[in-house]
């Protein structure tokens, strides 16, 4: 399938500021004949218009409307056969067209909202207030207010924080005895940190109990320059091949590193620490898993993988569990808890995860220097990734990007091609939630001390809540009871129906996952099998 290998985009992950830094890429198009895709670009027309049978209804989008027309005034055999007033006619058509295009806001909401639903006259003037208005409340379209939006959103991403933003020094680092400070520099270089077998035990072994995330979330959100305080602390310099690697969001994105660690410190406090499985650094393992598989796969990301998704993604994976209770969806609808109440029993725990990330992102003022718009994406981004860590959409998830992936085999439509066409967006989004969910699954896939670690305190957590359901007369949740459950079976039985089968799909949509992931699966697979 090396077809749909996304691992040869331009780099997000490097130094500089990636020319995709900025998420928005807003369709504006000249008053003349010029297409969408720019001259000479490597998306051919048959190729997006082969993804776009596979993703669109046969209605025809705002853009691929103008593209057509395009397509009709390039036509020198047509335009001949045009006189000026028609001519004329399918130019201000193509005009009217622009301004819509213009006006609408072009990031989805990852509810597949599709404007062909709303009625073309309220689309063809929504220079007029009522007609946002009914576009807005009745077909879920983000209208901006005006053009203007788009002209400053592109100067505000280009602007760069002040040093300081960079420069900061977390006092969670700075209390460390210098001895730990090398090793942990060490252990949370970008080398090492984008190791699929990344022993996350060895900054548990080294830290403060209580800032596991927040060290390895500043090492990896804050990177490069983290990396580069870390050693600067130490009277070093970064090494060479470190200072070409890195996210890069500070001077991308204006993400102020005072402002990052004080998310993730908010953010690991609501964690417990004394959970045996859902705590902080179960959030930590994630964070760095997730990471790990983006160095594998989509380490270079452009055009629809956005900084802005990237950033997203990971902010996502360090909240994910947050304020988790030690127990699961089952047993908040049977107890009835506060939670399955408020959000009327549909994921409780994700629901309560992710509302609480939004929380922690505003009252650290993470996103104060975004623009609302991109505020708004990225907080829209993460609550949606948060929401798709629910068990419940497992099976569901996994058969959806399996057939995503049969249909770009059956049609043989070029994954490089489709994702420099807009459909793609939602596809990308939909791939990188599936990413979450399997770094959250991730622990059997890891070396075995730390797969039968994860195991163990997962069990642990588990018979905690099986206690409490045989306490309360509920019925008891599977795996949770300490009488009936076997740790070599259970493994056997999650990694055989639940990851294997999972990371075998994500195998074929990054070739390193297949090649050094599923092996490391496979032997557990056995090994748990052999004690059984
Ligand atoms: P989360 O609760 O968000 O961490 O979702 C991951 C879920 O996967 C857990 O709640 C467990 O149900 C399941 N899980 C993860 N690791 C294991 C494991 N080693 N054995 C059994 N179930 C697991
Ligand atoms: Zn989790």
């Amino acid at each position: 399938m090396s077809r749909l290998n996304i691992s040869r985009f331009g780099s997000i992950y490097s130094s500089g500021v990636s020319t995709s830094a900025c998420s928005f890429r807003p369709t504006f198009i000249s008053p003349r004949r010029t297409n969408i895709l720019p001259r000479g670009s490597t998306c051919t027309k048959s190729a997006a218009a082969a993804s776009s049978n596979i993703y669109k209804s046969s209605r025809l989008s705002l853009e691929e409307c103008v593209s057509e027309i395009e397509s009709i005034l390039d036509d020198p055999g047509i335009s001949t056969l045009l006189n000026s007033s028609q001519a004329a006619a399918i130019d201000s058509l193509r005009d009217k067209i622009n301004q819509c295009q213009q006006l609408i806001n072009p990031v989805g909401n990852g509810e597949n909202i599709s404007s062909s639903m709303i009625p073309a006259p309220v689309l063809e003037n929504l220079e007029d207030p009522n007609n946002i208005f009914l576009a807005s409340t009745y077909g879920g379209l983000k209208v901006s207010n005006s053009t203007a939006d788009f002209a400053s959103l592109w100067s505000e991403h280009s602007s760069c924080p002040s040093s300081d933003g960079v420069s900061y020094v977390p006092p969670e680092w700075e209390s460390l005895s210098e001895g730990n400070k090398t090793k942990l520099a060490e252990i949370l270089s970008l080398n090492n940190l984008e190791r699929w077998d990344f022993n996350i035990l060895d900054v548990v072994d080294l830290v403060d109990g209580c800032s596991v995330l927040v060290l390895v979330g500043w090492a990896i959100i804050g990177s490069p320059s983290s990396q580069r305080v870390m050693m600067e602390s130490l009277g070093k310099s970064l090494k060479e091949e470190e200072e070409l690697g890195g996210y890069n969001f500070s001077p991308t994105l204006g993400v102020d590193h005072k402002m990052l660690v004080s998310f993730l410190r908010s953010l690991e406090a609501q964690y417990s620490t004394t959970q045996k499985y859902h705590n902080n650094i179960h959030a930590a393992d994630v964070l760095q898993t997730l990471h790990s598989m983006i160095r594998m796969g989509i380490g270079d990301l452009s055009e629809s993988l956005s900084t802005v998704d990237v950033f997203a993604m990971l902010l996502a994976a360090a909240a994910h569990d947050v304020g988790h209770p030690g127990t699961n969806n089952l047993y908040q609808i049977n107890a009835q808890t506060n939670l399955a109440i408020v959000y009327n029993d549909k994921s409780p725990l994700e629901n309560m995860h992710a509302s609480k990330a939004s929380q922690l992102v505003k009252s650290a003022h993470l996103l104060e220097d975004f623009s609302r718009e991109q505020a708004n994406l990225v907080r829209s981004k993460m609550i949606q990734a948060i929401l798709t860590t629910d068990m419940a959409h497992h099976f569901n998830s996994v058969s959806y990007i399996e057939n995503v992936i049969s249909r770009f085999d059956d049609d043989g439509v070029d994954w490089y091609d489709f994702v420099r066409t807009d459909e793609s967006t939602d596809v990308v989004s939909d791939i990188f939630n599936f990413m979450i969910h399997l770094a959250d699954i991730s622990n059997p896939t890891k070396p075995r001390s730390l797969a039968t670690y994860w195991a163990e305190c997962a069990l642990s957590e588990f018979f905690v809540q099986g206690d409490l359901e045989k306490e309360l007369n509920l019925p008891i949740s599977p795996l949770c009871d300490r009488d009936k459950t076997n740790l070599a079976t259970s493994q056997r039985d999650f990694i055989k129906y639940v990851v294997l089968p999972a990371y075998e799909v994500l195998g074929k949509i990054i070739p390193a996952v297949a090649s050094e992931v599923l092996p490391r699966i496979k032997e557990n697979l056995q090994y748990w099998e052999s004690q059984c």
